[in-house]
């Protein structure tokens, strides 16, 4: 039986005051209440691992290098803690016959109980013979993985909608995967690439409660896709005032001044860089001064310049018809806001917890 992730925590060395607070971090990062914290730490002391299999199919590995790269060293630990990463041909050793027979392994030790993880798609032109592995097409891998499969998750825009290889004309016919699996849940965390947080914030949530997380039309979890880049951009009160920068060197640009009429695309976009932000809350991509390209909405990569203004909204009174375009219901606020204040705390954590076990190990 694999190790719980409590077990594992152990091994490393956190204490159980850590691990408390951890949970406790963990429940407000997913814009839960306190009450929270005890179901939590429940289920991470006597749940079993969940076995992973990361499958790569036509991508550039921006969703891994986001993941991994996260600013929070703590947070990416746990999360890796808490599954049990069998498979993933990007970065395992193994390779060739060793590797493809891991998954069988798995699927055969754990039929039915294992997470799916995919970032990029299937190309189903020719035969699929735009992407093979292990000597055959990546879309065959790709459905047998998933049959077994308790749910799979979509990282990035990729996986979930197709994204730049599948551009117009889609010479490969790249596709999401979720139209080649059938029968099996999909979280689609889209983004191109997600935000390192809400990767491992989706994960926390399915492996902590066993279920996957609310999900909006489009298969993205709510907590973290609920609400516009617009609705908390702090630009905002120049769009409502309508300030707005004309061209990148004016005068407004200087002053900080809303980029919608530069192409923003933030008023037709559901994510959480403008609450959760990038690089551990460092900045994002409006704050560095250039507008929104939509990259967590479907098609994206094919709505002409992503300088052209997004005509399709009337600029004020834009909530009702941007709710439309979007095609999600907003829900609480707070989560994403919660989200970041709880890695900033997580990341202080981890300083103290690596200066202690420093200590601990020195004594
Ligand atoms: S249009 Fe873009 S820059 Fe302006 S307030 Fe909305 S998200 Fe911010
Ligand atoms: S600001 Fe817009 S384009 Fe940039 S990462 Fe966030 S959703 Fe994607």
């Amino acid at each position: 039986m694999n190790e719980t992730f409590y077990e594992v925590l152990r091994h490393q060395g956190i204490t159980r005051r850590s691990f408390l607070k951890f949970c406790s971090l963990t429940a407000a990062s997913l814009g839960l209440s306190a009450a929270a914290m005890p179901k939590i730490a429940q289920a991470l002391e006597t749940k079993p691992r969940t076995p992973v299999i990361w499958l790569h199919g036509l991508e550039c590995t921006c969703c891994s290098e986001s993941f991994i790269r996260s600013a929070h060293p703590l947070t990416r630990d746990v999360v890796l803690s808490m599954l049990s990463l069998d498979y993933d041909d990007t970065l395992m050793a193994a390779a060739g016959h060793q590797a493809e027979a891991i998954i069988e392994q798995v699927k055969a030790k754990y039929r039915g109980n294992y997470i799916v993880a995919v970032e990029g798609n299937p190309p189903l032109n020719e035969d699929g013979m735009f992407c093979i592995q292990g000597g055959r097409p990546f879309v065959e891998k790709l459905k047998e993985t998933s049959a077994d499969a308790k749910a799979v998750i979509a990282w990035g825009s990729c996986a979930s909608y197709g994204c730049v290889q599948a551009a117009r004309p889609n010479p490969t016919r790249a596709t999401p995967i979720r139209k080649v699996i059938a029968g099996k849940p999909i979280i689609c965390v889209p983004g191109c690439p997600p935000i390192a947080e809400v990767m491992t914030g989706v994960v926390a949530y399915m492996l902590t409660f066993d279920r996957i997380p609310a999900l909006d039309r489009q298969g993205r979890p709510k907590m973290f896709y609920g609400q516009r880049i617009h609705d908390k951009c702090y630009r905002r009160g120049h769009f409502d005032a309508g300030q707005f920068v004309e061209a990148w060197d004016d005068e407004s640009a200087k002053k900080g001044y809303c980029l919608y009429k530069m192409g923003c695309k933030g008023p037709t976009t559901y994510n959480a860089c403008s609450s959760m932000r990038w690089n551990g809350g460092v900045s994002w991509p409006v704050q560095s001064g250039h507008g929104c390209l939509g990259c967590s909405e479907d098609g994206f990569w094919d709505k002409g310049s992503f300088y052209d203004r997004v005509t399709n909204i009337h600029q004020f009174g834009i909530e009702a018809n941007a709710d439309v375009i979007g095609g999600a219901i907003a829900v609480g606020t707070g989560a994403a806001i919660a989200a970041h204040a709880a890695l900033t705390a997580l990341d202080s954590l981890r300083r103290r917890e690596s200066t202690k076990d420093r200590e601990g190990i020195e004594a």
